[in-house]
């Protein structure tokens, strides 16, 4: 229950918190494990966004007149300030998403990860020379910003994600505009008290809160170069073609359906952990969930046992509570949506092996449960097995071969990451080789990358030529611009460009 005490969110526009002077409306923020309102988040209007997009564009030649190197010394000092705020980040994230406290600190120490890839800014960043292309003639690419940039954020990574983009964004000289999910918004206010302890130019970075009517304005906004997004498909879609209709780069990372291949081979235990790690690791709610188990012939009489009683000892609960194994789901809308799916699973003949339904009812009021559930049995063709739940529930699918495995992975729609356990490297060779997805792992049930590769899938997962964070990110951010030159008082003579080269 909000009370009139409840704290209502700023946004942080050139330097300052600012209220939001045009919202059109306010949401609760809720703690999805007690129903508790931890604050009110405003919707902000288009006179909000296009402050902050006024204030990026003005800093726009103040940051780029500071040297690559200081700019990177300015990441330095975040990263330590981000490393003090470290706790207090992941309490956070828990307490606004529902992640249990283990997995938030491993959120934020990722987030952290991707400060320290964007410190190396004055090498990532550097061009190319060729000498002599002709004659005393020299080329060279080097590399500018883009300009102001924005990212549109969803609410399963409330540290993190937002961190794909900003360190790098700023490090290559631009300007930032961030729009946090607002289903999650606090944890970014935390993020933005340590920047705004950096005494960066105003308007290097700004943070408007709010929802559809923010992203529209994004995307519709003269002022903005770039948008990153990351959500589920059908909104990276719009993201994806509004903003490329305004000209803008854009990259839009969308939802998923991830499978995990296993092989009759793999080592029980650890391929068990792996997969409850992936599967109910965050309740589900991880681009990079798997939330589809593929089991190669006689692995599914092998792995079966294990991986129901290991999934029926694990404990449902606040996840602020460092015992529990998995935390409530984001909201109310959520674990409905969810048990729902599983509903019609049930009803479309998939056998329940565990269910997670029950702890709907546990917790207090406006809490929002949903156990670990595994759904065995299930035709390859099942709407479940096809579409994104992005809860914790497992679907399992047999395969009779390594050839039919893949042809069921690569039938999804989808293609962020896919896992295989096996100890055979024959088989991982051709699963790597063949399947069509952005990330893979071997024996690891969340294959997703550190800060310093890339990270996309393919497919409907992701829209767009350039990935997120490591190398890519600093194409991304940066334009490049390609000078050819010659001088004539090198004592040297000169060529022609066109007919010596
Ligand atoms: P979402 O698409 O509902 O929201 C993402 C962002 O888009 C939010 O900031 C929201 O305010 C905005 N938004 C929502 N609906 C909109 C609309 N109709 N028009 C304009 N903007 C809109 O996603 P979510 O529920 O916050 O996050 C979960 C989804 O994100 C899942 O599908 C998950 O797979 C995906 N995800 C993908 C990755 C990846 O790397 N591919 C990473 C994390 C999450």
């Amino acid at each position: 229950m909000a009370t009139t005490a409840t704290r209502v969110l700023d946004n942080y526009i050139a330097g300052q918190w600012t209220p939001a002077t045009g919202a059109t409306d306010e949401l609760d923020v809720t703690n999805p494990a007690t129903g508790e309102v931890l604050a009110r988040v405003p919707l902000s209007g288009s006179a909000d966004l296009d402050a902050a997009v006024a204030a990026a564009r003005a800093a726009l030649k103040p940051w780029r007149d500071v040297s690559t190197i200081a700019r990177a010394r300015k990441l330095f000092e975040l990263r330590e300030r981000l490393v003090a705020r470290q706790e207090d980040m992941a309490r956070s994230v828990t307490t606004e998403m529902g992640k249990t406290l283990v997995d938030a600190r491993a959120e934020v120490a990722r987030m952290i990860e991707m400060v320290e890839c964007a410190c190396a800014i004055p090498t990532t960043m550097q061009g190319r020379v060729l000498e002599d292309v002709a004659r005393n003639i020299d080329a060279e690419t080097i590399r500018q910003p883009v300009g102001v940039c924005a990212a549109i954020v969803p609410f399963n990574f409330p540290a993190m994600v937002p961190f794909w983009f900003l360190p790098f964004a700023i490090a290559c000289g631009n300007t930032f505009v961030l729009k946090p999910s607002e289903q999650v918004p606090l944890t970014q206010q935390i993020a933005f008290e340590e920047l705004d302890a950096l005494d960066l130019p105003p308007g290097v970075v700004n943070l408007v809160n709010g929802g559809r009517e923010v992203v529209e304005g994004i995307l519709a906004h003269p002022g903005i170069d770039a948008v990153s997004f990351v959500g589920s498909a059908p909104v990276a879609k719009i993201v994806y073609e509004g903003a490329a209709k305004t000209g803008k780069r854009v990259q839009a990372l969308g939802g998923a359906k991830n499978h995990m291949v296993v092989m009759p081979d793999a080592v029980v235990e650890e391929t068990v952990n792996g997969i409850i790690g992936s599967a109910f690791g965050a309740a589900g709610q991880r681009c990079m969930a798997g939330s589809v188990v593929v089991t190669v012939g006689e692995a599914h009489e092998r792995l079966m046992p294990a991986l129901v009683g290991a999934t029926e000892r694990l404990s449902v609960g606040d996840g602020i509570d460092e015992s529990v194994d998995v935390g409530p789901v984001v909201s109310c809308a959520a674990r409905d949506r969810i048990t729902g799916w599983i509903d019609r699973a049930v009803e479309d003949g998939a056998t329940l092996s565990v269910d997670g339904r029950g702890a709907s009812g546990d917790g207090p009021e406006g809490s929002s449960f949903v156990g670990p559930t595994i759904l065995d049995d299930v035709s390859r063709d099942a709407p479940i097995v096809q579409e994104e739940v992005f809860g914790p529930v497992l679907t399992v699918v047999q395969a009779a071969s390594l050839d039919e495995a893949i042809e069921i992975v690569n039938a999804s729609r989808f293609g962020n990451g896919t896992s295989i356990f096996t100890e055979n490297a024959a088989a991982v060779r051709r699963y790597r080789h063949e399947v069509e997805a952005g990330m893979i792992g071997v024996n690891i049930g969340v294959a997703a990358p550190v800060a310093f590769f890339p990270f996309s899938g393919w497919k409907d997962s992701f829209l767009g030529d350039l990935h997120a964070h490591g190398p890519d990110a600093v194409e991304f951010y940066t334009r490049k611009k390609t000078v050819t030159s010659r001088y004539f008082s090198s004592g040297q003579g000169h060529g022609s460009y066109f007919v010596e080269h």
